[in-house]
């Protein structure tokens, strides 16, 4: 892959990257490994973790001072897309989603004694953490409105509340809760942000949620949990009480750049199997897929959604590294449901071009299809994006 942004330590490590997703990752794409639980392909992937550290790549999304490369975010958005290109990626360089924001978090705001604690052990790929603030019984498109409370009582925090699609659950040693510790506050300045270790007495995981057929498990999953008076200390509080949404919403700017890359290498690996397949598949002696129209047509739109995506997505990474996410709001939510709505129609056209076999586990297309479908909707669905983006823009059009 050419990268669009290239400085040195891109030209330096990208092809080192690339090969190793192409030699070690691929080849684990089988039937069997796209079908099975989390859990069974585990023992693999942490064989590929050994050879990540022994390559030197480990912790690319790390400032140089914690062991990393200390990528500006739009050299990481690069790695990142190279990453997706295989549905093990991230996980195997230890930059998946929730664990990536969650070291972000604690780097920057958690005390020295839950960094020692927590954050080391994390960032070695030791434990993995999730990330509890969606609630089943209130809209987590308004997330101001929420039932879980923490309550003071000397030095700790009582915690009590229902969540759900706390992913990566299954198996975390910490979730980071937001919980309401200032309900009189206006509704901004209410939630805080929580460490809580998942041994804590009171702490339940009641499910992984089915999703799509699949209940999956381990890192790959998705759990209702339930916190019944669960005692923390006050230390564990992350940044200031009552600055839970700031942090938040910190936490998404970089996270959704993230994102995205990851979209667009699934796109790009999609549509990769879309020519190849186009090319291959004849129809008769002298006419291939590739030779009609429609086929063209799915061809010639993915290459050049993709490629808007990619630039769009850069540019608002590299305008995130200059001035800072706050600045770049408005393209951080058009950003979000282009490059997912862009995803999903160039696996859906890839599916398309290889008809029946397109929807079996036998190729990566299915299993993404099933998987990314998602995006529409976490880390703010479209329509909320959409809506946030117009009333931006109309505001400059007020006359009074
Ligand atoms: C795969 C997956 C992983 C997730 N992981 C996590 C996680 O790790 N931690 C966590 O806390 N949460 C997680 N979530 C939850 C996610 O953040 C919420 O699903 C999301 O915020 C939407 O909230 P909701 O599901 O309650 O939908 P609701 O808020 O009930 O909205 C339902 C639908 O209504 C429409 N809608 C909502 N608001 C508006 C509006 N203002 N204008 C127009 N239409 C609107 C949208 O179409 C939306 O999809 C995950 C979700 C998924 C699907």
């Amino acid at each position: 892959m050419e990268p669009l942004f290239v400085t040195d330590k891109i030209r330096n490590i990208l092809p080192t990257i690339e090969a190793f997703v192409k030699r070690e990752l691929f080849p684990l794409e089988t039937t069997e490994n796209l079908t099975r639980n989390f859990s069974e392909i585990e023992p693999e992937l942490l064989k590929k973790r050994a050879l990540v550290k022994e390559a030197g790549l480990w912790g690319l999304h790390l400032s140089e001072k914690e062991g990393g490369l200390g990528l500006s975010l739009c050299e990481f958005g690069q790695i990142s897309e190279v990453l997706a290109s295989s549905p093990f990626g991230h996980f195997v360089f230890n930059t998946q989603a929730p664990d990536i924001g969650n070291t972000e978090l604690l780097h920057k705001y958690a005390s020295e004694d839950l960094k020692e604690k927590y954050l080391k052990p994390l960032m070695n790929g030791e434990i993995r953490s999730c990330f509890s603030m969606t609630e089943p019984d209130f809209a987590g498109s308004n997330p101001v409105r929420m039932g879980t409370t923490a309550i003071k009582d000397g030095d700790d925090y009582i915690i009590e509340g229902h969540k759900w699609f706390t992913s990566s659950a299954d198996g975390a040693a910490f979730a980071i809760v937001m919980a309401v510790t200032n309900p009189e506050a206006e509704p901004h300045k209410r939630a805080s942000q929580i460490l809580v270790p998942l041994d804590t007495p009171g702490y339940e995981m009641v499910r992984n949620i089915p999703i799509m057929g699949h209940t999956g498990d381990s890192w790959a999953s998705h759990a209702e949990v339930k916190y019944h008076q669960v005692r923390v200390p006050r230390s564990h509080l992350i940044g200031e009480e009552g600055a839970g949404f700031k942090l938040a919403q910190e936490r998404l700017g970089p996270g959704r750049i993230h994102h995205c890359m990851r979209f667009i290498g699934i796109a790009e690996r999609s549509f990769d199997l879309m020519c190849r397949y186009a090319a291959s598949r004849a129809l008769d002696e002298n006419k291939y897929l590739g030779d009609m129209q429609f086929i063209q047509g799915f061809i010639a739109e993915s290459r050049v959604e993709i490629d808007a995506a990619r630039l769009m997505v850069l540019r608002t990474a590299r305008n995130i590294d200059e001035t800072g996410a706050s600045q770049a709001r408005d393209q951080i939510s058009g950003i979000k449901f282009f490059t997912a709505n862009m995803m999903l129609r160039v696996i859906d056209r890839a599916i398309q071009t290889h008809g029946a076999l397109g929807i079996t586990n036998d190729i990566l297309l299915s299993y993404w299809y099933a998987h990314e479908r998602a995006s529409r909707i976490y880390d703010g669905a479209d329509e909320v994006h959409k809506s946030a983006l117009a009333r931006s823009i109309l505001k400059k059009y007020k006359t009074s």
